[in-house]
């Protein structure tokens, strides 16, 4: 299977306890009509909308000690789902474009107006629905005001607000909880030895378990999108440890801010902004904490994957690590607004003033007094500061 793959398939592990308290409140009160599943980019929906599916689909659910009513595995609707072949199931999804088209809703359309073919239900899942282009949510719509009592639509979206209030006020509305960070970084560890694109050895220098806790925080808690950064390029270190390098070099003075801004603009640019939000957030958050500035331990200090970010901490001026954070919020918000806002010119600009918030006194430069455990939590911490 390949990693796109698992990713649409594979049930995670903490979100069997989400499928099976669904498929039970589904089974005293029937199954809702539409559903809205909402959850970061890569944090598998897709997988357990799969599951729900397979659990609406089969003929002979097996009962869960909760009550849950879950799939056999074994009938012909499962069968058939396995094989991606159950004419009562779909997934909707952009074809050519980024957007899903009026005329894929009007297909769906036609798929929940007419009787399940081998099963009691028919389910059609939207991937994503924040895809749903103006047309096509107003015929969602109509499909949603008055829908097949033998119909579940399971709409997945990464930010719900994206979606039209209509179409969001006639769906059941399930937010996926994260997975707490050790059960992410262990499921995230245990594919990278078990992968076949496992760490090369470049890779297993640097893959600390810092640095894969920092990550997961970086790209909120999403197991996919942190596999997917950690196996990019085989040969390259993790683009996020190339971003603090970036920086802590540039506030140095050991690389040209033209230079520097050149690198960080080769980063998928939604991809830079939620590393760049999640450095700022973490040196904020570091230089404020008393824990942060307590006992010396020099074990992450020479930890080779997180000496940027310590550098930057202990180098900078607080309010220069304020002033980035917010200049990066004021962007992140005109480029959400479509407003193109140059990104070059962006990381110039914040590199120049981050130079000049280089902290001048005999403080700067010295190695980080920080104790891993205190460090890790503190990373935590400045996460749920954003949240
Ligand atoms: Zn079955």
């Amino acid at each position: 299977m390949s990693e796109n793959d698992s990713a649409a398939r594979l049930l995670l592990p903490w979100h069997k306890a989400v499928r099976s308290e669904l498929s039970r409140r589904w089974r005293d009160q029937g199954w809702p009509a539409a559903l809205l599943l909402e959850a970061v980019r890569g944090s598998g929906k897709l997988a357990l909308a799969r599951h729900l599916a397979m659990d609406a689909l089969c003929a002979e659910p097996v009962s869960q000690p909760n009550g849950a009513l879950q799939a056999c595995g074994a009938c012909r609707q499962c069968l058939l789902m396995n094989a991606d072949s159950h004419p009562d199931f779909i997934v909707i999804a952009p074809a050519d474009s980024r957007v899903i088209k009026v005329d894929q809703i009007r297909s769906l359309t036609d798929f929940a107006y007419t009787r399940p073919q081998v099963s009691k239900r028919k389910v059609a899942i939207l991937d994503p629905a924040d895809a749903l282009n103006l047309q096509a949510g107003n015929a969602l719509l109509k499909t949603l005001e008055e829908p097949g009592s033998d119909v579940t639509l399971i709409l997945l979206s990464e930010q719900r607000s994206r979606l039209l209030p209509t179409v969001r006020s006639r769906c059941q509305y399930f937010r996926l909880p994260k997975p707490a960070l050790a059960e992410l970084n262990d499921w995230v560890a245990g594919r990278l030895v078990s992968g076949k694109s496992a760490a090369t050895s470049k890779h297993d220098e640097v893959l600390l378990p810092e640095l894969v806790a920092a990550m997961t925080l970086a790209y909120q808690f999403s197991p996919w999108r942190t596999l997917e950064a950690l196996r990019a390029d085989g040969h390259q270190q993790p683009v996020l440890m190339t971003v603090m390098e970036t920086l802590a070099a540039c506030v140095e003075g050991r690389q040209d801010i033209f230079a520097g801004a050149q690198v960080l603009a080769k980063v998928p640019v939604e991809e830079l902004l939620d590393l760049l939000l999640w450095v700022w957030a973490s040196v904020f958050r570091l230089q404020l904490s008393e824990a942060a500035a307590s006992e010396a331990d020099q074990t992450l200090a020479q930890s080779s994957a997180l000496k940027d970010l310590q550098t930057l901490v202990t180098s900078l001026e607080s309010e220069a690590a304020e002033t980035a954070y917010q200049a990066l919020l004021a962007f992140r918000q005109q480029f959400n607004e479509g407003r193109n806002p140059s990104v070059p010119l962006f990381l110039e600009a914040s590199l120049m003033k981050l130079r000049e918030g280089r902290r001048n006194d005999e403080k700067a430069g010295k190695p980080a007094a920080v104790r891993p455990v205190d460090f890790l939590s503190a990373l935590t911490q400045s996460q749920q500061l954003l949240r």
